[in-house]
């Protein structure tokens, strides 16, 4: 497919036109190219004339560094589909040389849409030895998204560029974390977002009006995820990062799956068109489909999109067949849950309103004094200047950043993070808080408490350029 002379699936975001995407897992060295892509492959073919579909997305080094090259896979499901590939560029064990040379070999292969993440724990980077304790470095590192989205804008290639957010957190820190650095990430370069999967309707909604209140025109895509029956018996184990699944909620996945497989599947399928629909009422630009175990379930699932997005074509009733689904349960994970806005998911009100959609009252904890101190002191000493010395001796943990990059984190030392970020947090803490690596709170809500205490919440949502 030559898809040389433009970029469809920006043009399609830019006219507003609502579109879906189906997510691939670029797969495992472990098996040769052809037989590894041929699952991609073909669910490419069976989407490629449905007209609600404007591509696939190719995750990279989602579930192992050794996967096979995600461009290769890209071109090939491009040319299945005849439709453009958007490509995810992971930040786990890469490099700055990397993206440049993945940007390099996007753009020759006619990959023109980027989607920035940070990525998830490596599989061998290994648990801290016990509650508090630092998890040891990981040997080849995580490239910020931040740093990779920077790196892209200057790489010199036409490429449309994506960032990831998470927004279903329910702590005030942990949610305004979220909200900052995908501030700072559109400060960047990005131009579009695309979310983390999850189910509470209201955290969706909560998005799009912290977005609209902040002026922010920039299209947003949900990820959806179908759930499988094998899925739904491993919820209690919480199997996906930064995802938690409320217990009324997995109750009720719970029962949907224990008639059978069809009855299962059907509640599912259900749901998803029920969330898609919702999704492009409350002002979303589109949807990608996680999970997609073949093409005739692929299928399956537009078809069901199709429908409930011609059914539901008026907010009240899409909002009156999403609770009936749900028997209005709470999506919430934890009691007290933190939204920023009354009001949300209520029949009157689909759209960002400053008259009619309050802020929620919050207030952020203060910084340890041993932070503040640490900070001042830094600060004083300059952190770049002739004394780091003594300042690295005073306070570095060995994370290896560059001193000037330490100004992101108030001068706090990341190597409490695991993944040794500056920029602000990914989105794998839990929804207490706590880091994806179990061990601590996330080290950015450090961050924050002194970025509060110093009146300077802003720099949080400052771009970084990268040449
Ligand atoms: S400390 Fe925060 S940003 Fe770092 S790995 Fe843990 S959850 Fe992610």
């Amino acid at each position: 497919m030559d898809l040389a002379d433009g970029n469809p699936l920006a043009e399609s975001l830019r006219t507003g036109r609502f579109c879906a995407l189906i997510e691939y897992d670029t797969p495992g060295q472990e098996q040769p190219f052809e037989s590894a892509v041929a699952l991609g492959t073909g669910i490419a073919a069976a989407i490629a004339d449905h007209p609600l579909v404007a591509g696939m997305t190719v995750t990279d080094r989602l579930h192992a560094e050794e996967c096979h090259d995600p461009i290769d896979v890209a071109a090939r499901l491009m040319a299945a589909s005849h439709k453009p590939s958007v490509l995810h560029v992971a930040g786990k064990g890469s490099s700055p040389e990397r993206v440049r040379d993945l940007a390099a070999k996007a753009a020759s292969e006619g990959v023109r849409s980027v989607l920035a993440v940070t990525g998830n724990r490596a599989e061998s980077h290994r648990s801290p030895a016990g509650k508090g304790k630092r998890a040891p470095a990981y040997e080849k590192g995580y490239l910020d998204s931040v740093d990779i989205i920077a790196l892209l804008k200057h790489a010199g290639q036409p490429l449309f560029k994506g960032a990831g957010i998470n927004p279903f957190k329910y702590d005030p820190v942990d949610l305004y974390l979220q909200y900052f650095k995908m501030l700072r990430k559109l400060n960047s370069g990005a131009e579009f977002i695309v979310t983390h999967f999850g189910w509470d309707m209201k955290k969706r909604q909560e998005l799009q009006w912290f977005l609209r209140m902040r002026g922010c025109e920039v299209p947003v895509i949900a990820r959806l995820a179908l759930l499988s029956a094998e899925n739904i018996a491993r919820i209690h184990e919480d199997p996906w990062p930064g995802v938690r699944i409320a217990r009324p909620f997995a109750a009720q996945l719970q029962r949907e799956s224990s008639v059978n497989a069809a009855q299962c599947l059907s509640a599912q399928l259900r749901r998803i068109a029920l969330q898609a629909a919702g999704c492009k009422l409350l002002g979303y630009s589109g949807v990608q489909l996680v999970g997609m175990p073949d093409a005739k379930t692929c299928e399956m699932v537009l078809t069901k999109i199709d429908d409930a997005l011609s059914t539901y074509t008026a907010y009240p009733d899409w909002l009156a067949a999403w609770h009936e689904h749900h028997h209005g349960i709470d999506f919430a994970p934890v009691p007290d849950a933190y939204y920023v806005f009354t009001g949300l998911l209520e029949s009157e009100q689909p759209m960002y309103d400053p008259e009619n959609c309050p802020l929620t009252h919050q207030v952020f904890p203060l910084p340890a004094r041993l932070d503040v101190l640490r900070s001042k002191l830094i600060r004083s000493l300059g952190a770049c200047g002739p004394t780091q010395r003594v300042a690295d001796a005073l306070f570095c943990r060995g994370c290896r950043q560059h001193c000037e990059d330490l100004r992101y984190c108030f001068f706090l030392c990341p190597a409490d993070c695991p993944k040794v970020l500056v920029y602000g947090p990914c989105g794998g803490s839990g929804p207490d808080g706590v880091c994806e690596f179990g061990h601590a709170p996330c080290f950015f809500r450090r961050v924050l408490a002194l970025a509060s205490h110093k009146h300077a919440l802003d720099t949080l949502e400052e771009g970084i350029a990268r040449v």
